[in-house]
């Protein structure tokens, strides 16, 4: 039996679609500007996101920190959730590589309220750092995959206008944010100047994130993202794929809602801990001290019966569905955890 992989959605292998569009991709030199597929999916993420233009980046985390480094100079303060990725997963890149002071806010299951971004902006005083970038996560991973209404979103939006700073989206998950809501991504990203977005996790995609902002912007990110390392040559490759996961595997992500939400539900059933008002989306987590075991003694024991997951804390367990997780892989999890929680 191979194994039911919920650790991640980044553990997505690339679709037979995915392979044969690799294997027959047109490249060229991306330095150079002259890789064809490259320019094809920088095109497409443009007119999706309804932005002027696009950057095919190596990772989400290049596309946050690039996205930081262009909007804001060296010891500004940029404003983000205390949980989010880039402030909590980017090895410190915001102070190593963007050399930017993070003022990180605890948001309401992961989302910023405009007001407390608000109180947040620095006034004019010669004492103090200036505000340059208010950052959003959403989907928020650390929250369980929580997303921004579009009213938070406009109030954020206007508040950013008024104060003359950048909005930056970490839209890693931001289609699953939009298939959640029943609307489009270029709804949700309209109240932010630019957004990366994964294609290697719900998308299913080998490799790489898109940048996303105005023409201007992404002249300056290019420029560091070739200072960065990230100048990949036939990066048309990746793209090939990247465009499948992009034209064929946005509506599927509704399927991982649903499984996730069955996985919430039953853990709730089986008494565990779970704040199902935040199971909107692909992630689902969970406590499992009613067990009488710790996070990591429950990852073994579903390692044994063939479901791996990742701890989040203390008592904490994280499930990511994605299109590698079936509806039986789903009825087998639920399984084996009851096995778990009966002891
Ligand atoms: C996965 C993820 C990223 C980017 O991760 P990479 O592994 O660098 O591609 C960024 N933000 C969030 C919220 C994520 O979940």
């Amino acid at each position: 039996m191979p194994m039911i992989d919920l650790r991640s959605d980044t553990v997505t292998q690339p679709t037979e679609a995915m392979r044969r569009a690799m294997y027959t991709a047109e490249v060229g030199d991306d330095v150079y500007g002259e890789d064809p597929t490259v320019n094809r999916l920088e095109q497409l993420g443009a007119e999706l996101t309804g932005k002027e233009a696009a950057l095919f980046v190596a990772s989400g985390t290049m596309g946050n920190q690039l996205a930081v480094m262009t909007h804001s100079p060296k010891g500004d303060e940029i404003i983000c959730e205390a949980e989010s990725h880039l402030f909590y997963y980017e090895v410190g890149g915001l102070a190593y590589l963007a050399g930017v002071q993070a003022r990180p806010l605890t948001g309401d299951k992961g989302i910023l309220p405009a007001a407390a971004i608000d109180a947040a902006v620095r006034p004019a005083d010669i004492h103090q750092p200036h505000t340059s970038l208010i950052c959003l996560e959403n989907t928020h991973n650390r929250a369980g995959g929580t997303y921004y209404s579009i009213d938070q979103l406009k109030e954020i939006s206007r508040l950013a206008a008024e104060r003359e700073i950048a909005v930056h989206t970490d839209g890693a998950r931001l289609f699953n944010a939009a298939v959640a809501q029943q609307t489009t991504i270029a709804e949700l990203t309209q109240y932010s100047d630019t957004v990366s977005i994964c294609l290697s996790k719900g998308l299913g995609a080998p490799a790489g994130s898109l940048l996303v902002g105005s023409a201007a912007f992404i002249v300056r990110a290019r420029r560091f993202r070739k200072m960065l390392g990230g100048g990949m040559r036939q990066a048309g490759i990746l793209a090939a794929a990247a465009l499948v996961g992009l034209t064929s595997m946005v509506e599927r992500l509704a399927d991982d809602h649903h499984h996730a939400r069955q996985l919430g539900e039953a853990a709730a059933h089986l008494g565990l801990e779970v704040d199902l008002a935040t199971v909107k989306t692909n992630i689902v987590i969970f406590d499992v001290e009613k067990t009488g075991k710790n996070a990591r003694q429950v990852i073994e024991l579903l390692q044994q019966a063939g479901v791996k997951a990742n701890a989040f804390g203390e008592y904490k367990v994280r499930f990511v569905t994605h299109y590698g997780v079936t509806g039986a892989d789903v009825e087998n999890t639920i399984r084996a955890l009851a096995q778990i929680v009966k002891g």
